[in-house]
């Protein structure tokens, strides 16, 4: 039996997690619950599941859910950042799922391996900001980071039984997006509502604005150099429309070993639980048949800055990465609220950078301060931006 907390329970990853826990109860327990402000819905998850704990971002939130709960006092509820470091550490918790979104996720999830949880991250963010620090703590712990990120499962796939010095390149796949093909002209009039849209994966929303801009994919090919020990210049990107290669891995004679599946992630959270194993689960099986063709492409660097960008950061490497991920924070967020254009997500994101001057990062307080400082400069240019 898994004992494991939840954090971002009511997120598009946590409600999946939550199907393939309760798919297989005989192996996995919920032990605590972490969510944002979605009340309603984790009231309901508590019901059901029944945790020791469950956390909220604030202290009114608390109250409220307490009064909503006010027969099932069997779950202790706490608050903040402080109550989510809490449950990610709880004694009899083996397995955290980080599935909290953006920089807020970096403090608990680095908690957990502190402790000595495993640790299912789908907050790729926290690796940007500081995956040194997350990597190394995970060494020195011994415990382990399995990705919920359908690429990086594919590439933990594909390295199994292979040694590790024959592998020669990853080829990070990716379906480009909604906006793969349109003109810079159409890009600079895009809508929120147009960006949220995926053709092939349903997911949240500050991921599904990523996607769109490609930032995600360079996200990633940070994500892989630190889960996968690589070089940036080792990870190759390449769009694949339909999304059904996972991702692939080069070896030394030529080799590649891809991984297919549905894009459905369970899948990837139900193989960061169970690794190494493939457990029995609800996803149907691939209709290869039925899909016919298999295209790939090169990326457009130039018409996705953020691709750029992001690649970019990764091999400058240090405390950029985590500049790129705060600018990029404040930046969609703003697109989210129709206050700039989605051509002005990379501007800002790029006069961040240039602001700054890299430096190690060798503590989480410092991976932390450097989040703050990226979000105050982006939120400076943005005022100016949207004053102008
Ligand atoms: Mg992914």
């Amino acid at each position: 039996m898994k004992n494991i907390c939840l954090l971002g329970s009511t997120g598009y990853i946590g409600i999946n997690s939550l199907k393939v826990i309760k798919a297989n109860t005989v192996r996995y327990r919920i032990v605590a619950l972490g969510a944002g402000k979605n009340i309603e819905l984790l009231l309901n998850q508590i019901k059901e599941f029944r945790p020791r704990f469950a956390a909220v971002i604030n202290a009114d939130l608390a109250d409220e859910l307490k009064s909503k709960l006010n027969n099932m006092r069997n779950t202790e509820i706490l608050y903040g950042t402080e109550g989510y470091v809490e449950i990610a550490t709880l004694s009899d918790v083996s397995t955290t799922i980080a599935a909290m979104t953006g920089s807020s996720g970096l403090l608990p999830t680095f908690s957990a391996i502190a402790a000595g949880k495993d640790v299912a991250l789908a907050n790729k963010e926290a690796l940007v900001i500081a995956g040194s620090l997350l990597t190394n703590e995970s060494r020195k712990r011994n415990t382990n980071i399995f990705p919920i990120d359908s690429e990086h499962s594919a590439i933990q796939q594909s390295i199994q039984g292979h040694r590790r010095e024959d592998l020669k390149r990853i080829i990070l796949t990716g379906s480009g997006g909604p906006f793969k093909d349109l003109s810079i002209e159409r890009l600079s009039a895009v809508t929120p509502e147009e960006a949220l849209k995926h053709p092939n994966w349903r997911m949240g929303r500050k991921i599904s604005i990523d996607s769109a801009t490609l930032m995600n994919k360079g996200m990633e090919a940070i994500e892989a150099k630190w889960l996968f020990d690589v070089e940036m210049d080792q990870i190759e990107i390449l769009l694949h429309p339909q999304s059904i290669i996972h991702s692939m891995v080069e070896y030394m004679d030529g080799s590649i070993i891809a991984q297919l599946a549905s894009p459905d992630m369970r899948i990837p959270i139900s193989y960061a639980l169970s690794y190494p194993r493939h457990l029995k689960g609800e996803p149907a099986s691939l209709d290869l048949l039925e899909i016919g063709t298999l295209s790939f492409e090169k990326p457009d660097r130039k018409r996705f800055r953020c691709l750029d960008l992001a690649l970019t950061a990764g091999k400058i490497g240090e405390s950029m990465p985590a500049v790129l991920n705060g600018a990029n924070e404040i930046a969609v967020n703003a697109f989210l609220e129709g206050k700039i254009g989605f051509l002005e997500i990379p501007q800002i994101i790029e006069k961040t950078m240039e602001r700054h001057d890299t430096v190690p990062i060798n503590s989480i307080d410092q991976a932390i301060e450097t989040d703050r400082w990226a979000k105050s400069w982006a939120k400076e240019l943005l005022e100016k931006m949207v004053g102008k």
